[in-house]
């Protein structure tokens, strides 16, 4: 492999004695959570330090530089709130951004409040062990860092810890080979080449279209078909930027009762089911929705995600698509999926299924032609053997809990994260974790972070935890912690809710939300739907004088 895996990198845990404490806190990770904890909790008077295993700020936006990568929000809304005059100066080219323009927004943001003298880059944290006796995590650093902190802030991701497949061989492959969620920094050039692309979520749909451009073939190995809308993306006009600016707070206000945290500006279509309406007026709506791009089409009638039936006549009208742009109409029935349309991720594509049009580009079905192994030229199928110069991972991440469990965090008694939550993740409200004091997930397993915009879930939980953190410096204590009590509620809360989301948790479907994607990982339902009702607890708890919490 050309990229480096990320390992249990299980260096010595810091030793208790004689390390003084550095730190109120120390954050991990550099992306726009990190960025704002850093900014936020400066701000308020505590002594911050992150690591940041990459060399620049951006997380998600800094290792997933594949060909093609593009944000799926609408540029105005996948932008930080928190300040007007950022918000005024930065002009987003495009309607969904590619990745270069979300990085150097990144890289704006912490020139513009001066982050970086507090981020110490190309520097993976390892370990982080608490400390019961002094009260305070002490963290050792693949850079040999031992520092001890008050609070131990995870701003990791939720889609950072990448998943390479378990594919007899997969490291035998002795030419270039890459994963998407870990791209180089240094260009990688396809022409001439005869690339594979192994996997067809958003990384892989994303890229097919750019790759296919420049190889000299492509082949796509699909497992399992995944249904994508197209972008309709391009400039945004300069009148809808400035309507946004002049009308932002009452925007930002009504994204916050959005389920998703984003779209009020565009509410259904059709406020009623799909299945109430006459045929012909089904294909319209669609049909305008279709062009519109982006999420319209989920957007189209109000039930898609809430009735089986309604679900099955959207899903219907993208395959017929489907059908419509692949010419090939074998090619179009293999790429039609069989799962409810968005019980898996939504995909937004800029031109995915007509790319299966051009005669250099195959697509390799995993239930007509399994892949065997991975062999040192290329990969081996039921059918035989396929030479590659290239092989492109496009396999996903360990999500929600892969970017945690792979760091050595242990909190009391030695209790190791990654055995604590063994049969899935347990939290309170998604922040914190019983036995793991002074130690908070933003956007973490248990609140609804993937299923909304997450520049607004980030920004909530950095308000919530630094506020928080005043209240607990207020009071003169030194820790605070979730009871066990509080904890299984949460847990039992959230498993309620998402038995309740017939879509999400189809049987059918094999997500990453539901860490099925990963061999062994429990089948846990990881976020929370629904932001609204989860803010207001999120405000409750705090107004209760963080309710659920122990401070000492
Ligand atoms: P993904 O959605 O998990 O897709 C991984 C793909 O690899 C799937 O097609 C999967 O097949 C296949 N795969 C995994 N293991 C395999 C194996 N052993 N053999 C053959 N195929 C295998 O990962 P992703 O595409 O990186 O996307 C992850 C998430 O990142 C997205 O859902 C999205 O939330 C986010 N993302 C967002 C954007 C955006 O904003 N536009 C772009 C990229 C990513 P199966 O389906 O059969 O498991």
């Amino acid at each position: 492999m050309t990229t480096t895996q990320q390992t249990d990198q299980a260096a010595a845990p810091p030793t208790a004695e004689g390390d003084q404490l550095q730190y109120d806190l120390v954050v991990v990770g550099a992306g726009f959570a990190g960025m704002y904890m850093l900014h936020r909790a400066r701000t308020a008077g505590f002594s911050v330090h992150v690591y940041e295993a990459g060399s620049g700020v951006g997380g998600t936006w800094y290792w997933n530089r594949y060909p093609g990568a593009r944000c799926d929000v609408e540029s105005l809304e996948y932008s930080y709130s928190f300040s007007k005059e950022l918000r005024d100066e930065w002009e987003w080219p495009e309607r969904y951004s590619g990745q270069p323009d979300i990085e150097r927004y990144a890289n704006h943001v912490a020139d513009r409040f001066d982050l970086r003298r507090d981020i110490q880059f190309e520097t993976r944290v390892t370990s982080a062990v608490f400390d019961e006796a002094q009260h305070v995590w002490a963290i050792a650093t693949s850079a040999g860092d031992r520092v001890r902190a008050r609070y131990l802030i995870m701003a990791t991701g939720c889609l950072s810890a990448v998943n390479l497949p378990n594919i007899p061989g997969r490291d035998s492959f002795v030419r270039e080979s890459y994963h998407t969620g870990q791209w180089p920094k240094e260009p990688v050039s396809f022409a001439g080449k005869r690339v594979a692309v192994i996997g067809t979520g958003s990384s892989g749909v994303q890229s097919v279209p750019v790759i296919a451009s420049q190889a000299a073939s492509l082949t796509v190995f699909q497992r399992t078909p995944s249904y994508s809308l197209p972008s309709a993306n391009g400039p945004i006009p300069v009148d809808e930027v400035q309507q946004f600016r002049a009308n932002f707070e009452a925007i930002h206000a009504a994204n916050l009762k959005m389920p998703g945290g984003t779209g009020s500006r565009f509410t259904a279509a059709v406020q009623g089911s799909v299945l109430q309406v006459p045929i012909e007026r089904r294909s319209d709506v669609f049909g305008k929705a279709w062009t519109a791009g982006g999420f319209s089409f989920m957007r189209s009638f109000s039930d898609i995600a809430t009735s089986h039936e309604a679900n099955g006549v959207a899903a219907g009208f993208v395959k017929e698509k489907i059908r419509e742009l692949v010419r090939d109409q074998e090619t179009a029935e293999l790429l039609c999926p069989e799962i409810p349309i968005g019980c898996k991720r939504m995909i937004i594509d800029s031109g995915y299924y007509e790319t299966f049009n051009m005669s250099h580009v195959t697509l390799c079905d995993a239930r007509i032609e399994p892949i065997e192994a991975i062999t040192a030229t290329g990969v081996r199928t039921v059918k035989g053997d396929y030479e590659f110069d290239m092989i492109v991972f496009a396999t996903g991440f360990d999500a929600m809990v892969g970017s945690l469990t792979r760091i050595d965090i242990q909190g009391r008694a030695g209790l190791q994260l990654r055995d604590a939550w063994e049969a899935g993740p347990r939290t309170y409200l998604g922040l914190a974790v019983t036995d793991f004091p002074n130690l908070f997930t933003i956007t973490g397993p248990g609140s609804p972070s993937v299923l909304t915009n997450m520049m607004v879930s980030i920004e909530q939980h950095v308000d919530w935890i630094t506020n928080c953190l005043e209240y607990v410096r207020e009071r003169g204590a030194s820790t605070i912690e979730p009871t066990l009590a509080a904890q299984e509620a949460w847990v039992d809360h959230v498993n309620d809710v998402a038995t309740r989301d017939i879509m999400h948790t189809a049987p059918s479907c094999d997500s990453w939300y539901l860490g099925s994607n990963i061999p062994g990982k429990p089948r846990v339902f990881m976020p929370l739907p629904g932001l609204p009702a989860y803010i207001e607890r999120c405000n409750q708890v705090a107004a209760a004088g963080y309710e659920g919490f122990v401070l000492a």
